[in-house]
């Protein structure tokens, strides 16, 4: 059941249709799946597209991911369509140049992931989440995902107003009411008040607030929540040009698409995904412009902490590594990273005034005489060539990801990389009668 209280609180919005609504949410939400075009993902192919981004699938019914080690080698991300909007943000405002993008609430990684495939060439990502119980998921999703592009903090939002004008786009998926996933998840329902709402929309403001003193002159915010109330929607969005120096942007739309425009009061843009008018959620969404004006600060004068390693360990670590000279080299407690050279210096930027969880590929590290290779390394675009791959059956391959001990048999004694369909899966260490399984085992599978 609905709340009677939210029902009538939509009333007047443009689009909103009482008995279309109620009855779709008696339906089954779609089943929808975004593509990682970095892991030959064509393995998936179906006409069923999601207009708006065209990584997004959707799928006839919702199969067992858990038992696809497909899902698990971050082939693809589970996310529900409307909020594969943000691609259209990207392609329409974000310019095709070396970027600094912020998501700000990034846990459990959708946005993030999706960022991380739209962000120009040379782009960093800094995927933030406050609450430290969520940073797990997020890391393990951006892992799986494999852009060393990418970089992991545990920050409040109050922390960015250290870095001020420092990015170029800030993704803000703001925690709310839910009232936008009611179809998805019931329990949303009972959580579900008024005064939730009011303390949900005063939140986005702090967030925002924040959030805006850390975006440069000229760039872009991308603001969105899956509540249907106009007070963390419309009203925000008015909010935030009142308040700053912002400046509302429109976003060409499909009209098969189903997605609402909406002029706020005071005439802002705004879109509303209906889940009676789109296939997906409830979502909203709007974008900013921050006004031009002069930068206060030269961050590059400010010199990184961060100082690449050219040790003696690190020759240790040459077989599993060809990179060129695009990455280099840092030691973080005791696992060797490779970061893109370039972003150093930004990496030293942030460490000075963030906590950061992870940056880059993580490699591995040594133990004794051995280099352990790391299952990052494993599953990314680094690993080398030469590392033997042995193809695994999808029965052992759901063994594998279990965690299970099985032998796995190999000409290569020592390191080999595991696949399913090609894909690599993660380490083992072969040897003649035995294998050691290194999948990680937080990660393995209990089903
Ligand atoms: N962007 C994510 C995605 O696409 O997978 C979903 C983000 S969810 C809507 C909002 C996130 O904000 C949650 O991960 C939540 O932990 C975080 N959050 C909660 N309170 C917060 C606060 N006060 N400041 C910043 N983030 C907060």
């Amino acid at each position: 059941m609905i709340p009677e209280k939210l029902l009538i609180s939509l009333e007047h919005i443009k689009n909103y249709d009482a008995d279309a609504f109620k009855s779709i949410h008696e339906q089954n939400s779609p089943v929808s799946i975004r593509l990682n075009p970095n892991k030959n993902s064509h393995i998936y192919h179906s006409e069923n597209k999601v207009g708006w981004c065209e990584y997004g699938y959707y799928l006839a019914q919702r199969p067992s991911f858990t038992l696809d080690p497909l899902f698990h080698a971050g082939c693809y991300y589970v996310q529900e369509a409307s909020s594969m909007a943000i691609a259209q943000a990207f392609k329409q405002y974000i310019p095709n140049e070396p970027i600094k993008i912020l998501d700000l609430c990034a846990a459990p990684g959708g946005k993030s992931t999706l960022a991380a495939t739209y962000m120009p060439e040379g782009s960093i990502l800094v995927s933030n989440e406050v609450i430290k119980s969520r940073v797990k998921i997020l890391e393990e999703n951006i892992i799986k995902w494999s852009d060393e592009r990418v970089i992991i903090t545990n920050n409040d939002p109050k922390d960015f107003e250290k870095l001020p004008q420092y990015f170029d786009v800030i993704i803000v998926d703001a925690p709310c009411s839910g009232s936008g996933l009611f179809r998805k998840d019931k329990n949303a329902i009972n959580e579900w008040s008024e005064s939730n709402v009011n303390i949900c929309s005063g939140r986005q403001q702090r967030i925002l607030d924040s959030a805006i003193k850390s975006l440069k002159p000229g760039g872009f915010i991308i603001y969105s929540t899956c509540s249907y109330s106009i007070e963390e929607n419309e009203t925000i969005t008015d909010w935030m040009v009142d308040n700053y120096k912002l400046i509302s942007k429109a976003l060409v739309l499909e009209k098969k698409w189903g997605i609402t425009a909406i002029e706020t009061t005071q005439k802002n843009h705004g879109y509303r995904f209906w889940p009676h008018q789109v296939k997906g959620e409830g979502f909203y969404l709007s974008i900013f412009k921050k006004e031009d004006e002069e930068l206060q600060k030269n961050y590059l004068k400010e010199s990184p902490k961060w100082t690449v390693i050219k040790n003696k360990a690190f020759e240790k670590l040459t077989d599993f590594i060809s990179l060129g000279d695009e990455f280099g080299y840092i030691k973080i407690k005791d696992e060797y990273i490779a970061v893109p050279y370039k972003d150093l210096t930004e990496l030293g930027i942030l460490a000075d005034k963030l906590y950061i969880k992870k940056a880059g590929i993580t490699l591995g590290k040594i133990m004794g005489k051995d280099f352990i290779p790391d299952h990052a390394l494993a599953i990314s675009r680094l690993l080398p060539l030469h590392v033997n791959k042995v193809e695994l059956s999808l029965e052992m391959a759901l063994d594998y990801l279990r965690k299970n001990n099985i032998y796995i048999p190999s000409e290569h004694t020592g390191w080999n990389v595991v696949t399913y369909k090609q894909i690599p899966l993660g380490w083992i260490k072969a040897m003649k009668d035995r294998t050691n399984n290194y999948y990680p085992k937080e990660w393995r599978i209990l089903k």
